[in-house]
C-alpha cells in the first residue's frame, strides 16, 4: 500500500462539476489499495478576487487581515471535494493548515513552513479517510492565519509528502507535464518526460509558474519523489506527466537546454552617478533588504569620474515602495546623481545542466536575440542558466525565437 499525496490546482477545482472529477480520480486511486493525502487549492480567480476585494476597501491592507481573508478560498474547496468524495461513497475529511497544524513563521503573504504536525493526518489514514487538506496556508506560533506566497499550494503539497514520508506527491493541473516553456506562448513547446531537480529548480526560480520555487526546494531537501500532471485526462488515457529526477542521466543525450523560463514579474531601478567607493552596494541594497524588499538581479557598472551606476530588479509589486526608499532615503545619503525607474522590462532565461559542458551558450544566445532587434539591458548567469532583462514588449519574440534557436521544438536524442 502506497501513501500518496496529490494536490490539485485552481482550474482542476474550477467548478462543482470539475471538483467532482477529482474526486472520482482520488476514489480510483484510493480503490487500488492507496492511502490518500489531498492538498487543494482555491478555485481558480477565487485568490485575485479577494485580493481585489480587499485592494477595494483598502489601498495598503494590513498583510495579517489579508492573509485571513485569502486562505478562505482554500477552506471552501477542502469542504466541496469532501462533500463529493462521500457522495460517491469514499470516506474523507478536511482540514485547514491550522486544523492539520501546519506550523509557519509570521512572515504574512509568504510565511515559510517550519512544522507540519502528521497526528490528525495519520489517525485518519489508518481509519481508512481520504485527508484533504487545505493548500497555501498556515498558522504561526500565535495562531495567527498565514499564506504561503502565491502558487502555495504547490509548496503544502511537497512538504506534507515530505511530512509524511509519502511515496510520490502528484501535483495536478492544467497542463499535462512540464514543458520545455509555457505552452501557453510557444505552441510547439513540447512535454519533457523528465526534469533534473536542478533544472526544475531554475525553471522555477526563474518563472515557470508550473511549480512554485518553494516546493522545488521541498522536494530537493527531502529527496521526494515529485510528479506533475493533468487532472483532465480521462479515465483510461491518463500519461505519466513528468518526473522530477535526481540524477542528470546520461550526458550523452542530455540536450544543452531543457527550458526557457520567462519572468514579467520585475522591476528594475538604477541609481546613477553614486561615489566609486566600498560600501556603497551594501548602502543602496541594506536599505532594501531592510524593506524585506527581494532583490533579483544586480549590476554595477565600471566607474568613470569617480562615480558608477548603479542598477538591479525587484518584484514588480515592489517597484513603487523601492524607488520611494532609494529617493528618501538612498540618494541624500550616498549622494546619488538621480533615480531612474523601468517597471515595463522582463527576464527571460534560458535553462540547462548540458551548459555546463558546452561552451557558447551565451553568445548563440545573445545573437540570437540581437537578429530580432532586442536590446539586452541585463544579463546574468550560473553555472545551468543564462538571464536576460529585455523590454517587456518583446517577452513573447524573445521566448519563441530562443526556444526555436536551442532546437526545444524538436524532438530529443
Ligand atoms: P495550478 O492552478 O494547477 O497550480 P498554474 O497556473 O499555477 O496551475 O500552473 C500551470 C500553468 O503553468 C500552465 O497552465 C502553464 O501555462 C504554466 N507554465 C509556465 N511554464 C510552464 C512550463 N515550462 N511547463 C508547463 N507549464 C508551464
Ligand atoms: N490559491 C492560491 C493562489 O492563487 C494558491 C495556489 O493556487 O497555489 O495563489
Ligand atoms: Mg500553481
Amino acid at each position: 500500500m502506497a501513501l500518496i499525496v496529490q494536490k490539485y490546482g485552481g482550474t482542476s477545482m474550477g467548478s462543482p462539476e470539475r471538483i467532482r472529477n477529482v474526486a472520482k480520480r482520488v476514489a480510483r486511486w484510493k480503490a487500488q489499495g492507496n492511502q490518500l493525502v489531498v492538498v487543494v487549492s482555491a478555485m481558480s480567480g477565487e485568490t485575485n478576487r479577494l485580493l481585489a476585494l480587499a485592494k477595494d476597501v483598502s489601498p495598503q491592507p494590513s498583510p495579517r487581515e489579508l492573509d485571513v481573508m485569502i486562505s478562505t478560498g482554500e477552506q471552501v474547496t477542502i469542504a466541496l471535494l469532501a462533500m463529493a468524495l462521500n457522495d460517491i461513497g469514499v470516506k474523507a475529511k478536511s482540514y485547514t493548515g491550522a486544523q492539520v497544524k501546519v506550523l509557519t513563521d509570521s512572515t504574512f503573504t509568504k510565511a515559510r513552513i517550519l512544522d507540519i504536525d502528521d497526528q490528525n493526518i495519520r489517525r485518519d489514514l489508518d481509519d481508512g479517510a481520504v485527508v484533504i487538506v487545505a493548500g497555501f496556508q498556515g498558522v504561526d506560533q500565535h495562531g495567527n492565519i498565514t499564506t504561503l506566497g502565491r502558487g502555495g499550494s504547490d509548496t503544502s503539497g511537497v512538504a506534507l509528502a515530505a511530512a509524511l514520508k509519502a511515496d510520490e506527491c502528484q501535483i495536478y493541473t492544467d497542463v499535462d507535464g512540464v514543458y520545455t516553456t509555457d505552452p501557453r506562448i510557444v505552441p510547439e513547446a513540447r512535454k519533457l518526460d523528465s526534469v533534473t531537480f536542478e533544472e526544475m529548480l531554475e525553471m522555477a526560480s526563474l518563472g515557470s509558474k508550473v511549480l512554485q520555487i518553494r516546493s522545488v526546494e521541498f522536494a530537493g531537501k527531502y529527496k521526494v519523489k515529485l510528479r506533475v500532471l493533468s487532472s483532465f485526462e480521462e479515465e483510461g488515457k491518463e500519461t505519466l506527466g513528468t518526473l522530477i529526477t535526481f540524477e542528470e542521466g546520461n550526458k550523452m543525450e542530455q540536450p544543452i537546454i531543457s527550458g526557457i523560463a520567462f519572468n514579467r514579474d520585475e522591476a528594475k531601478l538604477t541609481v546613477l552617478g553614486v561615489p566609486d567607493r566600498p560600501g556603497i552596494a551594501y548602502q543602496i541594497l541594506g536599505a532594501i533588504a531592510e524593506a524585506n524588499i527581494d532583490v533579483d538581479m544586480i549590476i554595477q557598472n565600471v566607474g568613470h569620474d569617480g562615480t558608477t551606476d548603479f542598477s538591479f530588479t525587484v518584484p514588480r509589486g515592489e517597484f513603487s515602495r523601492a524607488k520611494t526608499i532609494l529617493e528618501e532615503q538612498v540618494k541624500p545619503h550616498v549622494g546619488a546623481r538621480a533615480i531612474e525607474g523601468d517597471s515595463h522590462i522582463c527576464k527571460v532565461s534560458a535553462v540547462g545542466v548540458g551548459m555546463r559542458s558546452h561552451p557558447g551558450v551565451a553568445s548563440k544566445m545573445f545573437r540570437a536575440l540581437a537578429e530580432e532587434g532586442i536590446n539586452i539591458q541585463m544579463i546574468s548567469t550560473s553555472e545551468i542558466k543564462i538571464s536576460v532583462v529585455v523590454d517587456e514588449k518583446y517577452l513573447e519574440l524573445a521566448v519563441r525565437v530562443l526556444h526555436k534557436t536551442f532546437e526545444l521544438d524538436q524532438a530529443s536524442a
